[in-house]
């Protein structure tokens, strides 16, 4: 099969698969009540789910894994190339699984590594989409670790679109607003269940549940948390201990430098940039106002009333 007309068909399974989780979600929700323009929808779908992800992709294939490929010789190591594809498919699945339960529960230790992780913590309502927000350090160490031992193994051309389809409906599905139970099988496969607790702000699964698709790594190293019912409806049960950004750029600079928000917005400059995200969205969205997350689209400064708090987390490694 062709390249093209694989990407064809995983783009259709994949936007298949969105109209499905999105009806899901609607018909039996884990968590009642939230909207699906919920606060930060529109951050999550144009930065990181379009913009970020579409740089990001020429970032790691033509400048960190084409240099690497290219300047030295693999051809001594491609022992996956005669494998059959769902070999290779398989392979990779559970070797990056392993790595990124590794590396997610090294995330929740280190409070340097923390500072890449907690975007994806920073929601307080989570859905479908949440799995994207992801920082962009994150994103580089782990499809730079996902990709280029597929490329430089020798696997299939064809492991990379399967693959990648894989991790977009997992994503999705882990972060899903649904009530689903899988039975026994959640003792291998992650599930909204056990995924969701993990967004949840309770001190419990601060290192638990770091598991992506499969739930065995969990169980096996000892990290799961299930307590059998879910965890509060409140905005305080969900996210992250402490005050975030609601900005993109800001998002990423608070991992780099911890500020205040409400405190930026006395620099007129700052005001306006701020001010302006929301006031664009808000005039493409008119004509769905109706339907549209007021708290996303309202400037902090009428918003924030809070002042940053260390992490649990953070004072747990002091
Ligand atoms: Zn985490
Ligand atoms: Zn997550």
């Amino acid at each position: 099969m062709s390249q093209e007309k694989l990407l064809t068909i995983t783009t259709t399974i994949l936007v298949l698969w969105v109209i499905f989780i999105i009806t899901w979600e609607r018909v039996s929700p884990y968590r009642k009540g939230l909207k699906f323009f919920r606060e930060g929808f529109w951050i999550d779908l144009v930065w990181y789910t379009l913009i970020q992800s579409y740089f990001l992709k020429i970032l790691i294939f033509d400048y960190i894994i084409a240099p690497i490929q290219h300047h030295l010789d693999w051809s001594s190591f491609q022992f996956v190339a005669h494998w059959p594809i769902a070999v290779q498919v398989l392979f990779f699945l559970v070797t990056h699984d392993l790595y990124i339960y590794l590396f997610h529960r090294l995330q929740h230790r280190s409070k340097f590594l923390w500072r890449t992780h907690e975007a994806h913590h920073s929601g307080k309502e989570v859905d479908f989409l949440s799995g994207s927000r992801s920082h962009i350090i994150e994103i580089i160490i782990n499809q730079t670790i996902e990709f280029a031992p597929i490329i430089l193994l020798g696997a299939d051309p064809a492991v990379i679109p399967i693959k990648a389809l894989l991790d977009a409906m997992f994503g999705m599905f882990i972060h899903a607003n649904v009530n689903v139970k899988l039975g026994k099988l959640k003792y291998i496969l992650n599930t909204p269940e056990l995924h969701l607790w993990h967004h949840a702000n309770y001190i419990e699964v601060f290192h638990a549940n770091f598991a992506t698709k499969f739930s065995i790594w969990d169980h096996l190293f000892g990290s799961a948390y299930d307590p059998g019912h879910p965890p509060g409806n409140e905005r305080e049960n969900w996210g992250l201990g402490y005050e975030y950004p609601r900005d993109y750029f800001m998002q990423h600079a608070f991992s780099v430098k911890r500020f205040d928000e409400k405190k930026l917005l006395k620099y007129k400059w700052f005001e306006r940039y701020y001010n302006l995200r929301p006031a664009i969205l808000s005039l493409l969205l008119s004509p769905w106002k109706k339907h549209y997350s007021k708290t996303d689209a309202t400037p902090p400064s009428a918003t924030i009333d809070t002042t940053i708090t260390t992490h649990p987390q953070e004072e747990i490694l002091q």
